[in-house]
């Protein structure tokens, strides 16, 4: 059953459309056939109320406006694409869940009862979550699973990730998404085994821990290396980023398959059928 019965154009709305991911999401729904960028909110107050949907993303004006009305927005499409604050993001999939409307969620950060709510609102629509919508990620987080449980816990794990200055949050979304996947590999809790930081006299490492270490400088889009340490060698599996544009097409390419699901919680692996 479709959360709405949409017709052979998609209806799809950016929430935080000023922003650095918001801008990239609506000049490639723009560009993408069979897709209809009906509109776009900002932060009340926002600079960018008002500005063209359009001129915002690069292209030619589209004669649509940001609003700051996320439920008239969340209302009127068949999907909303979400990349910005958790807070924010709780707010807009409580609308989206009343109105059933499909959701995309690119935003980071989520604490664990956040993810509960993420969860439980799936019972009402589609909801698609991931950290990173690349496709090259999600190919490495079935590869780091099965790295894990094929090594063993010989290979000390370390996930070593970069972003530009501007992140908010540290480990990256993805970075804690690679070490879901290696704890998994290992049938481990990752809240049992993860060091997310280490300063001072640390003492030894402990054996089974999943470690991790933040860098952030410059205009780094995000590069990811899971390494596998034992005594003799050393195997690392890395992805980088070089273009925001390969999660806004990801994030697209989820909204439309999204138009075809029943309600409830999805990971981007669902939507590239990489999930068994
Ligand atoms: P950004 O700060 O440039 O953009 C966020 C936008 O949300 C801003 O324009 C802000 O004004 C807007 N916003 C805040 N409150 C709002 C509200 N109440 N209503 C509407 N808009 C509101 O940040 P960014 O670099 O675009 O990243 C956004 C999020 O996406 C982060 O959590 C980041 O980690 C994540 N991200 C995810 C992926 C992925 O593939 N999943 C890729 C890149 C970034």
């Amino acid at each position: 059953m479709d959360v709405k019965n949409w017709g052979t154009v998609m209806k799809i709305g950016i929430v935080g459309v000023a922003g650095r991911m918001g801008r990239m999401l609506a000049a490639e729904v723009l560009a993408t056939e069979g897709a209809d960028l009906c509109g776009g909110t900002e932060a009340p107050g926002s600079e960018f109320i008002g500005a063209d949907l359009g001129t915002l993303a690069g292209r030619p004006e589209t004669g649509e406006a940001v609003t700051a009305d996320a439920d008239a927005l969340i209302k009127a499409v068949d999907v909303i694409i979400d990349f910005t604050v958790p807070v924010v993001t709780i707010a807009h999939a409580e609308i989206a869940a009343g109105h059933k409307t499909a959701m995309v969620i690119g935003t980071t950060g989520f604490d664990a009862d956040q993810i509960t709510e993420l969860n439980a609102m799936g019972a009402d629509t589609v909801i698609v979550h991931a950290a990173n919508f690349s496709v090259g990620v999600n190919l490495l987080l079935g590869v780091t699973e099965q790295a894990a449980s094929v090594l063993g816990i010989d290979y000390d794990i370390e996930i070593v990730e970069m972003h530009h200055r501007h992140k908010i949050d540290a480990p990256s979304g993805t970075a804690l998404a690679l070490g879901e996947a290696a704890a998994k590999g290992r049938n481990v809790d990752l809240d049992d085994v993860a060091t997310r930081v280490r300063d001072g006299i640390t003492g030894p490492r402990p054996p089974g821990n999943i470690g991790f270490a933040t860098l952030r400088g410059g205009g780094v889009v995000g590069d990811h290396t899971v390494i596998f340490a034992a005594d003799g060698e050393r195997f690392e599996l890395a992805h980088k980023a070089a273009d925001r544009s390969v999660f806004a097409a990801g994030a697209v390419r989820a909204a439309i398959w999204a138009g075809s699901q029943a309600p409830g919680y999805y990971s981007m692996r669902d939507v590239l059928g990489f999930n068994g």
